[in-house]
């Protein structure tokens, strides 16, 4: 793959992380402590993207 294709599919931080969820989760987000499936966003000022 061309590194400018690889640039194109992922512009930023954000798209990247969250393709990186899709593979990893594959849309079920599970705890790795506990495999607990019930998680939300942690959203607020000092909350950084990718926080559950
Ligand atoms: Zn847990």
């Amino acid at each position: 793959m061309h590194i400018d294709k690889l640039r194109d599919s992922f512009p930023d931080d954000n798209v990247c992380r969250q393709f990186l969820e899709s593979v990893i989760w594959a849309g079920c987000r599970l705890c790795p402590g506990c495999r607990y499936d019930k998680s939300y966003a942690i959203r607020g000022k000092t909350a950084r993207a990718g926080l559950y």
